[in-house]
């Protein structure tokens, strides 16, 4: 979502006129996008922000603090970091080019754009026409989040939920590729709640797959209790509708998700996961997971094992608990200690690992379509993704012209397993 965030302020930045530069140096603008999910990720916000404004050398360069962080610190980042000019939060990105025009005309030293908009259809950006796509893009379709797991800050740094309207995304869709993208993930926090005027989300899946050009259509990140019977049947019915889904699942306890709030149990998610199995076998499915939640025993973590011994995900963010502020879990005691959550996730790492290479090494000897995303990083070696989301690398003869930046749909035949991606050989 924040890759996201990031693309777009650069084209807000763009549309009036700014340019990317590869050197710090030469920029008149100097904007760090920030992430507060888990403490690692805002620790590195705050140090990047800290470190460009130490760096700032002449007094035109404008620094801007974005996203979750400057939601989350306000006006304190001023006072903290003196030399910052900016500090806004994800609702006002189409604001930028104007706020900083404020700034280096000298109006205002220190401006503040935080706070939620109403989810108007004006309120989301809208897709560039005039921008040429690549293979694949991402399309808004919710924003913020109404859940209250107890350990989440996302809440509160992306507000209320706000749904778009269908006709909106439609047009973005069509935007896009009519602009050359050929694969689009709709994004939300909670993407599978969205609803709009009494459109649901898997009405939402119907009404794209219709549109012409588009050959691939994916969605992050469902909350496994909206995994509800049309959504599951549009899987293996829509054409466009990939066979991989990222269902983050958090625990494999149950005494865990309950203290999570996460509201389903892990046998619901064992039987979700084996309803979209047997709408299509093949389906890869990834998730996220946290260890280390606080009260989390050995059995707690057993559970969580089994879990994943048994769904067998090809690949998994898993996560060391941290405490993040104002969350109804950082009044507990984060009794795990550091050293058990590295042993945790650790034995998550290894297990995963050994499963993913089991699920590659089923592709072998298997025909696939791929959808090129550019160059690998052997010479001649062409990169792209199956539809089960499996990256694989893949040698182009020399007569066959491709373009730089991809977007072909070639034939493949899987030929070798490697730990972290496939390779394969055009059909
Ligand atoms: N909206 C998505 C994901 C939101 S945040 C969802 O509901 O699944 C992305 C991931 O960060 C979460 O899935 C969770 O695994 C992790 N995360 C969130 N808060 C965390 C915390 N306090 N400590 C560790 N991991 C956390
Ligand atoms: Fe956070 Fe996701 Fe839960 Fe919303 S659904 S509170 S974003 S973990």
């Amino acid at each position: 979502m924040n890759v996201h965030d990031t693309a777009r302020i650069a084209e807000v930045m763009g549309q009036s006129g700014y340019e990317l530069t590869q050197d710090p140096g030469d920029a008149d603008v100097l904007i760090v996008n920030t992430c507060s999910v888990r403490h690692k990720a805002w620790h590195k916000g705050i140090s990047e922000i800290g470190r460009v404004c130490n760096a700032k050398k002449r007094p035109d360069v404008v620094v801007v603090a974005a996203g979750c962080v400057a939601e989350q610190e306000k006006e304190h980042w001023f006072e903290k970091m003196p030399t910052l000019d900016l500090v806004v939060g994800p609702d006002h990105y189409a604001a930028l080019p104007e706020l900083v025009a404020e700034v280096q005309a000298g109006r205002e030293r220190h401006i503040l754009a935080t706070g939620f908009d109403r989810g108007r259809s004006e309120d989301f950006l809208f897709a560039n026409p005039d921008k040429k796509q690549g293979p694949t893009a991402f399309v808004t379709v919710m924003k913020g989040c109404d859940e209250r797991c107890k350990y989440c800050i996302v809440p509160s740094v992306r507000g209320p939920e706000r749904c778009r309207p269908m006709d909106d995304i439609v047009k973005d869709v069509e935007t896009v590729t009519a602009a050359g993208a050929r694969e689009i993930t709709l994004l939300g926090q909670k993407v599978n709640a969205y609803a709009s005027d009494g459109a649901t989300f898997a009405d939402l899946l119907a009404r794209l797959d219709r549109i012409p050009g588009l050959a691939r259509l994916r969605f992050t990140s469902p909350h496994p209790k909206h995994m509800d019977p049309a959504l599951i049947d549009a899987f293996g019915t829509l054409p466009s509708l990939c066979e991989s889904i990222h269902l983050p699942v958090q625990s494999g306890s149950d005494h865990i998700l309950e203290k999570m709030g996460r509201q389903y149990t892990s046998d619901f998610y064992r039987e979700i996961t084996a309803a979209l199995r047997h709408r299509c076998p093949d389906m890869l499915i990834s998730t996220d997971l946290i260890v280390g939640y606080p009260g989390e025993t050995d059995r707690d973590f057993a559970d969580t094992i089994a879990l994943l011994e048994d769904v067998r995900f090809s690949g998994v963010f898993s996560f060391k608990y941290s405490p993040r502020p104002g969350t109804p879990a950082a009044q507990l005691q984060d009794d795990v200690p550091e050293l058990e959550k590295q042993r945790r996730l650790a034995f998550v790492h290894d297990i995963i690992a050994k499963i993913e290479r089991e699920i590659r090494a089923t592709l072998v000897g298997r025909r696939y379509d791929v959808l090129v995303e550019g160059r690998g990083r052997n010479p001649g070696q062409f990169s792209g993704r199956l539809r089960n989301n499996q990256i694989v690398n893949f040698l182009m003869p020399s007569d066959v012209k491709l373009t730089e930046v991809g977007g072909e749909l070639m034939e493949v035949e899987i030929i070798r397993a490697m730990p972290h991606c496939l390779e394969g050989s055009l059909v």
